[in-house]
This record gives structure tokens, sequence and C-alpha cells, in this order.
């Protein structure tokens, strides 16, 4: 071919000659002239153009409702009936947001982000996994104690982001939609000497900062493989305006706050009833997490705030039963394996319970009082023949002997 074998360069995409184009542009081993790379960059254009798959696939229609977000957070989460609604038209409206403010441009919607408050083990994790389980989107659960101002060592708020991206397999479209989780957020909290029975960070206000700019939406460089900017470094971009952060704490104090500023008797603190006395967070206003020592901008960045209460006994016994993915399920699916019967008697449930209630952090004490019972047989039942059940009740629970077996023999 004449266009091979000649001595002038040709662009290796369309043939052309060097003569017959304005720029020839040589690379190691081909050529490429201004019309072909003007070509590209109109389908490169038209490709940013395309809306991107994840948000194409939603449509109005086809997102879950606040309802049946609600069903579905019903099946994993017990109690905290108000928390549940708010979560799931704070999501619902999240999505909805990002459909509208890629199809129409008119009025753009505001990012909610969400606060949860409420004592440790009431569920607030579990909320946000159940979360990102239903609408099948990746989750990164970060804590707010491990994130540092700038410049200062340790996690990096763009390290989250990150982790987020690695969840995903670095797919970025995906990745801006996904859920952050950011616990223990009252620890970030600035000294304040209005409550100085709690102790905080001295740095906390420099932490907000850094957080607020993911929060609010930005456009952040992460550095892909993690740890310290570096100016030579490339950085892959991610948007955080449509990431739902969702952050939570157990706000020591605050219920503190608020009564003060609403006074005693607006809501009945006259009364010794415990039930008013855990209300007072519905009276929460945003001038109360100020005065905590947040930053105004942080606390206008979580504009959807919500309380969950202590777990009492009855629910706890509920969570040892009914969810999904409840403990006792758990333990006696690893005991159907071995063709062996779990039974777990209806005082055993009452009285770890109790237990998990005496030790107050909530719901999480419940697992490790379960996992201490079982323990032992759990070492000892694989290698014995011939059991058929094992009975849990009231007395093992307390210690007092230990679990029941039930071997063929016995029941031959
Ligand atoms: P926190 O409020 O401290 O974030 P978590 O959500 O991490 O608490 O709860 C710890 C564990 O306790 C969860 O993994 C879950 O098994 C159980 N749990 C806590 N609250 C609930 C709840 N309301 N319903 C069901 N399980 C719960």
């Amino acid at each position: 071919m004449k266009r091979k074998d000649s001595l002038i360069p040709h662009c290796s995409f369309c043939g052309r000659s060097q003569l017959e184009v304005g720029k020839l542009i040589s690379g190691i081993d081909a050529y490429i002239c201004d019309r072909c790379i003007s070509y590209c960059n109109q389908i490169l254009q038209k490709e940013r153009e395309k809306p991107d798959p994840l948000i194409a696939q939603l449509d109005i229609k086809g997102l879950p409702k606040p309802k049946q977000i609600k069903e579905k957070l019903d099946e994993w989460v017990i109690g905290q009936e108000r928390a549940k609604k708010v979560l799931s038209v704070a999501v619902y409206n999240h999505y909805k947001r990002i459909l509208s403010n890629t199809k129409e441009k008119d009025v753009e919607l505001e990012k909610s982000n969400i606060l949860l408050i409420g004592p440790t083990g009431s569920g607030k994790t579990l909320l946000a996994r159940t979360l990102a389980r239903i609408l099948n989107l990746p989750l990164v659960i970060a804590s707010a104690t491990n994130v540092t101002e700038a410049g200062y060592v340790g996690e990096d708020v763009e390290t989250i982001l990150l982790r987020l991206l690695q969840k995903t397999d670095f797919n970025i479209p995906l990745a801006s939609k996904g859920i952050v989780y950011i616990d223990e957020i009252d620890k970030i909290a600035k000294k304040s000497g209005a409550n100085p029975s709690i102790t905080r960070d001295v740095s906390g206000e420099g932490v907000q900062q850094a957080l607020l700019k993911i929060l609010e939406g930005t456009i952040a460089n992460i550095p892909p493989q993690g740890g310290r900017k570096h100016p030579h470094q490339q950085f892959i971009q991610l948007d955080t305006s449509n990431i739902l952060f969702i952050c939570g704490g157990a706000f020591p104090g605050l219920e503190e706050i608020v009564q003060d500023r609403i006074g005693k008797k607006a809501v009945g603190f006259s009364s010794p009833r415990e039930q008013e006395k855990k209300n007072v967070l519905t009276y929460l206003h945003p001038d109360d997490l100020i005065e905590y020592g947040f930053i105004p901008e942080f606390v206008g960045r979580l504009p959807v705030v919500t309380s969950l209460e202590e777990l009492n006994h009855s629910q706890l016994k509920q969570i040892l039963l009914q969810p999904k993915n409840a403990i006792v399920k758990q333990y006696q699916k690893l005991f159907e394996m071995e063709g062996i019967k779990l039974t777990f008697t209806e005082e055993a449930i009452e009285e770890i319970s109790r237990l998990s209630l005496e030790r107050e952090i909530g719901a999480r004490g419940l697992r490790s009082i379960v996992e201490d019972i079982m323990l032992e047989v759990m070492y000892d039942l694989p290698s014995r023949k011939n059991v058929r059940e094992c009975i849990i009740d009231g007395d093992v629970v307390r210690g007092k002997k230990k679990p029941i077996t039930i071997t063929e023999q016995m029941t031959a």
C-alpha cells in the first residue's frame, strides 16, 4: 500500500498524510491527526452526556416507597418506630432528589444527611446497614474518632471515600450514590464550657470542618492508594453530593441541654415517669447541637435528626428471636448443620434479656451473653455422637448447670 510505504507520516486512524491534515501528533508506534482527535472528543463528549447507568435504571416508580422501606427495616430492626419512619422518608427523598437533579434542573433539591441520636447498642449502625442492604447500595462504616483534621496523622476524610470506592471495585457512579455511616459523631464536638463534665477532643472543630466538605457535596480528590496526598499522584475524583451520610452517636449530656432550654415543666419533668424523660429528645432543636459543641455549618448539613430509644426488656427478647438474622436463629442453624435441635426455653430468653439489660449496652450484650453460654457446648458437641437435642434453660443461663443434651439412646 502506497501510504504505508511512504516516508511521509500518516494518521494511523484515518490514513491521511501529514500534508492533508493540520497537525499530526506522534505516539510510540502511531500517529493521530487533528481531525481524528476532534472526532474522538465528540465521541467522549456524547458518552459523558449519557445518563449514568444506575440513575437511568431508577425512576420514580421504581423507587421503593417509604412504606416499603419501613416494612423491610421491620424485618431486621426491632422497635425504634419513629426512627425507622424518619429514615424511610429521608432515604426516599434522597433518591428522589438524585433523580430530580439529573432530569430537571429547575429546582435543586437540597441534600438531607441524617443524624441518629441514641444509646449504644440501640440499632443505629444496624439501621444504616439494613438500608444499604435493602437498596442494594455500597456502605462504609467509619468512626468519627479516627478522622483527623487535614494534615494530621490519622484517617483523612478521603480515606473513608476510598473505602467506598474499594467496596464497589472502583465503580465511580455506584460509589457516588452509596451510604456512609459515621459513628461516634458526638466525640468530635468541640470543648464547651457549658458542659465540662463531658470530655471532648480539642481538635473536634477541625474534624468537623474536614467532614463538612464531604457532607455538603464536593468533588473529592482521592489518592487511589490511600495515605497522604502527594503532589505528583493521580487522583480519582468522586462527587459526594449524592452520597447519603448518616451520622450516629450516643450524645451523653444532650438531654440535659434540651431540658434546660425548654424548662422542666414543658415536658412534665415533675412527673417521675421514665417514659417522659426519654421523650426529651423529641424537642431537640439545632441550637442544642450547637450548644453541645457543633459548629452551625455542621448542624446545618444534618437536617434530618431522629432519636432512638433505649431498648427495653421485651424488645431485647424480641431481638433474640425475631429479626431475620436473630441470634437464636443463627445458633439453631449452626446446630442444625450437626443434626442437633437447639432449644432455648422461655425462661432462658427472659434471663438473657435481663442480664443484657443490666449491662446497659443495649442489644450488644445479648450476643456476648449467648456466646458465653454456648462456648463449651459448641466445643464439645461436634465430637460427640448421637446427640439429638440441646436445651438451654434459665439455670443454664444463670450458670447453675450445663446445657442439657439429649442423645438418641435416651429417646429410644
Ligand atoms: P449502635 O446503636 O451502637 O450502633 P448497633 O446497631 O451496632 O448499635 O447494634 C449492635 C447489635 O445489636 C446489632 O448488630 C444488632 O444485632 C443488635 N441490635 C441493636 N439494636 C437492635 C434493634 N433495634 N433491633 C434488632 N437488633 C438490634
